[in-house]
């Protein structure tokens, strides 16, 4: 039986089902695997043939038990998540000849265009199939500044057992992005407009934190997160890293190299559980933008907050990357004394050094770089100009950028696997300002879902942020009681 325990170490071992409708471990932690599975090297070499789905029911096996989710109920929940998906082979890699060995894996043919959708749907599906068996339902509370909302928005739609609440600051998230959520025609999707929003996305956090603090509030509401903390999330994004392995590799055992453009780190902590259970990888590329936390930590082991900065990769414009304390749990050795030290300095005083011992075992397998606005359009209209129209969305341009700038540090025969988290589409400006257009944009930055989304009626509920907290009160309590009539 697989058991998860919080990182700060303040709860007993709990099953997957109690893990995933809890979201924070009860004593304020994250939730990870009391123990990483581990898989033989004959395992590698059985799973290199599979299939998405299939390899996924592989890998999520070791994580869920049967009693908990049987085989066929396992292999029906994975099917309705990736089914949505556009691409036969859910995530395509593609070699891209502007270097010998280099690779870019597409994780936007979900539903929202997003990497998002990795693992929302099947995170969404297995709360409905939680929730179905006790008879009971949630109310989601979702803020976003840019994918996650259209992901839970989509993944949510329709379901009897939910009903989803998507904040947004608007006016500061792209107008393909607002219609992803406002064009939705389910009675359970309750989209929120929320105008003057000063400090972005961090007012939107801010009252979803109080609301969750409410005890009272959240029993009544029955209030539940998909945010990017929920172990379940995680999990699932381990499986595109095994599954981009056995696509690029000549022979299984073969070491390879993942650029990956990076923000809260939940996608590279997925890439380092895949490793930790065994899967071949040289190094991470931890590529962030000019809010370079990660990048930071990485270089001196100083885990501090700075202030946001906009940029064209606005999807990593991340300050704290939630995810972190997950890795640093497992690089310190599952020390719960010193996470819940370093998780309490850093709630005091908004930063952290870690010891040189840790830093060094923190280093271990990644390295990192910070890319600027400029290398990133720069990028994108190299790729473009030299590799027949190819497009990058500005998040994979930020992890092929990084990996063109290190490339000195690896062997050149090593292969690298830069991770492409957003379709074009979502980003036309950048790609606009990338390829110096005014006229029309290219056919590989249009996408049929936004282009039919700009003819459909946008369903909001729009308010301005001092009202926020009393709106979304009067607005769920009357929706909740709907509910029960
Ligand atoms: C969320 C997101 C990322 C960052 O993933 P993390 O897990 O937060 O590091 C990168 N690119 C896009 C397009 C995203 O939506």
């Amino acid at each position: 039986m697989t058991h998860f325990v919080s990182t700060k170490g303040g709860v007993a071992p709990l099953d997957f089902e109690t893990v995933v409708l809890q979201g924070y471990a009860a004593d304020g932690g994250l939730f990870v695997p009391e123990v990483i599975p581990q898989v033989a090297p004959e395992k590698l070499q059985q799973w290199s043939g599979l299939n998405f789905e299939d390899l996924a029911f592989e890998i999520l096996s070791l994580f869920i038990d049967r009693s908990i989710i049987s085989a066929d109920e396992l292999k029906l929940l994975l099917h309705n998540s990736f089914k949505t998906f556009e691409h036969p082979q859910v995530v395509p890699v593609v070699p891209l000849g502007t270097r010998r060995g280099l690779h870019v894996m597409e994780l936007f043919h979900g539903p929202t265009l997003s990497f998002k959708d990795m693992a929302m749907g099947f995170m969404v599906n297995c709360l409905d199939f939680f929730l179905q068996k006790k008879g009971s339902r949630v109310s989601l509370l979702v803020a976003t500044t840019g994918d996650t909302g259209p992901a839970a928005a989509h993944a949510s739609a329709g379901k009897q057992t939910i009903d989803c609440w998507v904040l947004y600051p608007r006016g500061m998230i792209s107008e393909e992005q607002e219609r992803q959520m406002t064009t939705l025609e389910a009675p359970n999707i309750h989209a929120i407009g929320v105008d003057g929003c000063l400090n972005g996305g961090d007012d939107l956090d801010w009252v979803i934190t109080r609301m969750f603090a409410d005890e009272g509030l959240k029993k009544r509401l029955q209030l539940s997160s998909v945010n990017s903390i929920n172990w379940c999330r995680v999990m699932v994004q381990t499986v595109h890293y095994f599954f981009g392995y056995f696509r690029v590799v000549d022979t299984v055992g073969e070491r390879v190299i993942f650029s990956v453009p990076s923000g809260a780190f939940g996608n590279l902590f997925g890439g380092y559980l895949a490793r930790t259970m065994g899967l071949p990888v040289e190094t991470f590329v931890c590529a962030n933008n000019d809010n370079a936390t990660l990048h930071r930590i990485f270089s001196s082991g100083k885990f501090e907050k700075k202030e946001l900065k906009q940029t064209v990769s606005s999807a990593i414009d991340i300050v704290i990357p939630y995810n972190f304390w997950r890795y640093l749990y497992f690089a310190s050795g599952c020390d719960h004394n010193k996470i819940r030290q370093w998780m309490s300095d850093f709630q005091d005083r908004g930063e952290v050094q870690l010891d040189p011992h840790t830093t060094s075992e923190v280093k271990k397998g990644f390295i990192s770089t910070s890319i600027t606005d400029e290398q990133t359009i720069s990028t994108i209209a190299a790729v473009y100009k030299n590799h027949g129209g190819y497009l990058l969305d500005p998040h994979a341009a930020v992890a092929v950028a990084a990996a063109d700038k290190l490339s000195s540090e690896f062997n050149p025969d090593t292969k690298v696997v830069c991770l492409a988290t957003a379709h074009p589409a979502k980003f036309p400006d950048a790609i606009r300002k990338a390829l110096a257009l005014d006229g029309p944009l290219p056919e590989g930055a249009k996408h049929k879902s936004i282009e039919a989304a700009k003819n459909l009626f946008q369903r909001c509920r729009s308010c301005d942020c001092h009202q926020l907290t009393h709106a979304l009160h009067h607005a769920m309590e009357s929706v909740a009681k709907l509910r029960t009539m």
